[in-house]
């Protein structure tokens, strides 16, 4: 064994301390900490021969790298939509690693059982019947394309034709239709060779909505004449978080052939709060759903889910069949069921902050950056300096600034902001206008945190 690996196996306890030491300046001063910073890269290190052992590395990571790293995962990174990790959930992180599990077949350890037991709690989160099984991905993205694909293999059963066998030149090309879909979503599609440019835009409701026309869809549905199609719903669009209604959607199902996938990648979690569950009033309609877990369930990357009713569809895409890999039997290995074949054991964390925050930890979590989204919302509109573009409806406040707008002052703005190192957001456009977002998902993030970011605001406004 290489001297280096010998030396680190001795002491691999004395250096996981090392590490928990290391770690605990930069979590103690997370609040203090900028949730953002923009760095140039140094010139690139050179691999050595001999390796420096891990307690070197370790020093010569602080030092390289260590006072750079920024707290996005603290309370006041309001871009895109970020989440955290819960300290519950940093452990099975921790442990993920320790056990280093492949999870991927069932037949060598405990881990699907892990995950299954994991997707049934976030069924009971979410409200979601036990019609849908789900498996972990390593994103929202990739829940989009599994959700996509086992839409593609359901449109071309209706052709009997079987797209995952045949390819897609078997059947004539496939009509998507959504109204404010993600861009993962666009990028799914080109993956999925049916094209971003074969989604239909659905026009949208009057007043400031993101939401779809439920009028236009039934039209557009109409208009092809029984050729079965997808149907992208969104739970939770980004810039405004509003919801198609998917209680209509699903009614529309009686009448027309279509898949209905939703994606839900924070937008799900509207579930948590009796106060915002109607919003997905009708979900257990669809056939696939995407909910990200690095979002607002607060584990730390990478990791989302993807559920289904529709196993089959499913296994008939991602099935990976092989002498070496065995025969596809129940429990259906998660190998069988998503895009990746090795996969970590990425619902331990989730399955530790499950456990440890229940179904009250989640709902605080929820309504609590819902109230601070709110609450920001309303000094905006009392300020002279800026203005919402679109009423806050769950944790996002959509808003820009006031006086002579450009995509410039906008970006200008937000660097400033940045640099000044209290709070982070995100640019957007918005029906046309630059806008700002600030997106709150984070466990942490309380009352105190507003000041400190409109102080920041108000200083670096312009
Ligand atoms: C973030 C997001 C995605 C993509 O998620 P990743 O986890 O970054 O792959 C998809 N849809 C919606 C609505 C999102 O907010």
């Amino acid at each position: 064994m290489h001297k280096q690996l010998k030396n680190d196996l001795i002491h691999l306890s004395s250096l996981l301390e090392q590490t928990k030491q290391a770690s605990e300046p930069y979590l103690n001063e997370i609040n203090e900490r900028p949730p953002a910073t923009f760095f140039s890269k140094k010139e690139s290190l050179e691999i050595s021969h001999e390796g420096l052992g891990a307690a070197k590395t370790l020093d010569l990571f602080l030092e390289r790298y260590g006072d750079h790293m920024p707290a996005s995962n603290g309370p006041r990174f309001w871009g895109l939509v970020t989440g955290g990790t819960t300290p519950a959930s940093l452990m099975g992180d921790w442990l993920t690693s320790v056990y280093d599990l492949n999870l991927s077949h069932a037949a060598n350890s405990i881990a699907p059982n892990i995950e299954m037991e994991t997707i049934h709690m976030l069924r009971q989160l979410f409200g979601l019947s036990e019609n849908f099984s789900g498996a972990f991905t390593s994103g929202a993205t990739m829940s989009n394309f599994a959700g996509l694909a086992m839409a593609r293999e359901w449109v071309g059963r209706q052709f009997n034709k079987n797209i995952s066998q045949e390819g897609l030149h078997s059947i004539a090309p496939i009509k998507v239709l959504s109204s404010e879909a993600h861009s993962s979503s666009f990028k799914a599609l080109a993956m999925l060779g049916i094209g971003r440019g074969n989604m239909k835009v659905i026009s949208k409701l009057n007043g400031n909505r993101e939401a779809m026309d439920i009028s236009a869809l039934k039209i557009a549905l109409a208009e092809l004449k029984g050729e079965p199609c997808i149907v992208i719903a969104n739970a939770g669009t980004v810039n405004t978080v509003d919801f198609d209604d998917l209680q209509e959607i699903s009614h529309l199902k009686s009448e027309f052939k279509f898949w209905l996938h939703v994606d839900a990648a924070f937008g799900g979690f509207a579930a948590c709060s009796p106060k915002y569950a109607h919003l997905l009033n009708g979900i257990n309609s669809a056939d696939s759903i995407t909910v990200d877990a690095h979002k607002w369930l607060n584990v730390p990357y990478d990791s989302a889910m993807i559920f289904t009713k529709h196993r089959d569809l499913q296994i008939s895409v991602f099935q990976n069949s092989g002498a070496y890999l065995g025969e596809i039997a129940e429990p259906v290995d998660f190998i069988h069921l998503v895009p990746e074949n090795s996969r970590r054991m990425r619902a331990l964390p989730a399955w530790f902050s499950l456990n440890a925050y229940g179904l009250a930890g989640y709902q605080d979590i929820v309504e609590r950056n819902c109230l601070m989204a709110q609450k920001l919302g309303e000094m905006i509109e009392a300020s002279n300096m800026f203005h919402l573009v679109a009423p806050v409806r769950l944790n996002v406040a959509c808003f820009t600034l006031n006086g002579d707008l450009s995509a410039e002052r906008v970006k200008t703005f937000l660097t400033r902001l940045r640099d000044d190192g209290r709070v982070f957001m995100t640019p957007t456009v918005y029906q046309g206008i630059p806008a700002i977002r600030a997106a709150f998902s984070n466990w942490r993030t309380e009352e105190a945190d507003l000041d400190i970011a409109w102080q920041a605001m108000t200083e670096c406004y312009k």
